[in-house]
């Protein structure tokens, strides 16, 4: 593992560490609400057991309401987690009308029950249940314990047989008392878990209004229902809150559970859109260079991927693979490799993907290793590509980011391989069937094509263009000296000169053994004789080294233009452009001459 690699694991099981710790101190403070609660309930349960005995059924009742109330919680916005909870208000109500010790029972038994109900619906899994317990039990008897010292001092002013300004007045001291109380509990929760205080806080402090809107009213309804009428006339009302509560809840699901289906409804659109761009782009292209490009660049845009690479593997016995890396948008070939033992050879070999969601994490569970770009990767997914049942190649991305791919993704980034598999293909055909294996210059056939297309071009906008004739002087002396096959490596080495000579749209062509020709589109006999001298000399100054021999030698070129030099048909100006390089033979090798040189015998009888 190399130095950087090393930092990483541990400072990533520092970070472990401390969230442990963290963690361990949030238990401790919740467990802690929890016994505080318990023993408060108890102590004041035994201290006025004969008034709970009486008053039995408005405890039942007010406690099924708060737990029934934090089952039915419900948000009001679709943009905030924040869920509203009617308890606050029923809590507010018994505190109003209920004696001491009442409301810290109710209190006490209406959190206990919610917890219980939002564990049996699935809601509140991630955290345990006793810690739930604590933290909700612990804040709704704070909120139960002071809210009795808030109504005990606001006694005189509230009648609750009428409606009064003293009773608004005890009824919102109630509410900020609670909201106080809620807020402590939820501030110090936060900050023994290490999560953010303040834009959580800011985001509760918004939907206060919201809150009291449905709370103050509500509460003083109902205690002026209770405070007439007795628990009786209190418990259709809350029951009817209660339902419409419930229906919000149901309404929220549905659009929550609606707004996950249009969210996939819309990755999936996005990502059959990019699926048919890929499709038109990369057909249209026969560059493994261009290809990759435009699958990169595609990709990109689904998924999270600044690293990407092409490996291509050689059909030849020597193991090797071609590839082409994407960084930052940029696509960059590199030179050819060997297989080895990396994540490419792996993917090759099985013909299998591969998904790595953590690097770090996951290091010791990985089957292959992987040849990272960059030691700040973290996640990575490679698929092979496949055509025929054959793998061809692998394509693969990387991000820094854990977890940045799921199986979702790979099924997404298969499909995109498998295009790409095609397309790749096919430039491989086209390029097997149009050039040389040795020089990489085209052979005669697409040249052929190529010349016959510029005439008609040529023909229609009454523009020029010229084609050379190149042939090695005395090659036969360089494979009689040092054999074939170091005749073969000069031939590779003037394919390179060649190319490297030509512009864009020039078509250099294998017309025989040692012998070239040269499509100039758009160029006159004078630009044609200046590229051919640029040839001329870069081979004359050329020595190729193999083994102890060096190899050096020159050529001849000749030189017809069209329209100048045409004779009425493509074979008769290739003729002529031959002519000019017997001549150039024949006048000593190691030149360029045009058809102005003068007329010559016939090739073959050279
Ligand atoms: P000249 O200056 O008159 O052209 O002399 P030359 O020896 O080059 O003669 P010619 O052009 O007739 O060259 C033909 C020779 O080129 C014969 C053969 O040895 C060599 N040759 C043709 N094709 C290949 C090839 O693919 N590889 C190698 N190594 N040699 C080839
Ligand atoms: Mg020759
Ligand atoms: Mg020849």
């Amino acid at each position: 593992m190399s130095v950087a690699g090393t930092i990483e694991v541990v400072t990533e099981l520092n970070r472990l560490r401390a969230a442990d710790r963290r963690e361990q101190r949030f238990r401790f403070y919740a467990y802690g609400l929890g016994l505080f609660a318990t023993l408060m309930t108890a102590v004041e349960l035994y201290r006025g057991r004969d008034l709970v005995r009486q008053e039995v059924l408005p405890v039942f009742v007010f406690s099924l309401f708060i737990g029934l109330a934090w089952f039915f919680s419900f948000s009001l916005s679709s943009r905030s987690s924040l869920s509203i909870s009617l308890d606050m208000a029923y809590l507010m109500t018994a505190l109003c009308v209920l004696p001491h010790p009442l409301p810290i029972m109710v209190a006490f038994a209406g959190a206990a029950l919610g917890c219980h109900l939002r564990v049996r619906d699935g809601r509140a899994r991630q955290s345990p249940f006793l810690q739930m317990l604590g933290l909700n039990t612990g804040g709704l008897v704070l909120a139960a314990v002071v809210g009795e010292r808030v109504s005990a001092a606001m006694e005189p002013f509230w009648k609750f047989h009428i409606l009064t300004w003293g009773s608004v007045l005890s009824i919102v001291a109630l509410f900020l008392t609670y909201t106080m109380i809620n807020v402590v509990v939820m501030v110090v929760a936060m900050l023994l878990k290490g999560e953010p205080v303040l834009s959580t806080l800011l985001h509760y402090l918004k939907f206060i209004p919201s809150i009291e809107l449905f709370t103050i009213p509500l509460s003083l309804g109902l205690a002026l229902l209770y405070a007439g009428f007795g628990v009786w006339g209190f418990t259709p009302m809350a029951a009817t809150i209660m339902l419409a509560s419930g229906l919000l809840k149901k309404l929220n699901q549905a659009r929550g559970e609606l707004g996950a289906a249009y969210e996939q409804l819309q990755t999936r659109s996005r990502e059959l859109r990019i699926l048919n761009t890929i499709g038109r782009e990369i057909s249209t292209s026969l560059d493994p260079e261009v290809v990759f490009a435009q699958v990169s660049r595609n990709l990109q845009r689904i998924l999270d991927a600044p690293h990407l690479f092409l490996a291509l593997a050689h059909r030849t016995p020597n193991d090797s693979y071609v590839e082409y890396v994407a960084r930052d948008g940029v696509v960059q070939p590199r030179p050819e490799r060997e297989l080895g033992h990396g994540f490419t050879t792996w993917v090759l070999e099985t013909r299998r993907p591969l998904l790595v969601q953590d690097l770090v994490l996951d290091r010791d569970s990985i089957q292959c290793a992987p040849v990272i770009l960059d030691a700040a990767v973290r996640s990575i997914m490679a698929t092979p590509l496949t055509v025929s049942g054959e793998a061809t190649g692998v394509l693969c991305v990387e991000s820094p980011r854990p977890g940045a791919y799921t199986v979702d993704h790979l099924s997404v980034f298969t499909t995109i391989a498998q295009q790409a598999a095609v397309a790749l293909e096919n430039a491989r055909n086209f390029t097997m069937a149009t050039v040389d294996g040795l020089t990489r210059l085209y052979l005669r056939d697409f040249f052929s094509r190529k010349l016959e297309e510029e005439q008609v071009r040529s023909r229609r906008y009454g523009s020029t263009f010229t084609v050379l004739m190149l042939d090695l002087d005395h090659f036969k002396d360089i494979n009689d000296r040092t054999g074939h096959l170091a005749g073969d490596r000069y031939l590779v080495r003037i394919g390179e000169v060649i190319r490297e000579t030509m512009r864009a749209a020039d078509v250099p062509c294998r017309y025989g053994g040692e012998e070239f020709c040269i499509l100039l589109p758009e160029t006159d006999l004078e630009g044609g004789r200046k590229i051919a001298e640029r040839i001329r000399s870069r081979v004359a100054n050329l020595e190729v080294r193999v083994g102890e021999a060096i190899l050096r030698t020159t050529i001849s070129i000749g030189i017809a233009a069209y329209p100048a030099d045409f004779p009425g048909s493509l074979s008769g100006l290739l003729e002529k452009a031959d002519q000019a390089l017997y001549a150039a033979k024949q006048s000593g090798r190691d030149r360029v001459l045009t058809t102005a040189a003068r007329p010559v015998p016939s090739r073959k009888s050279r």
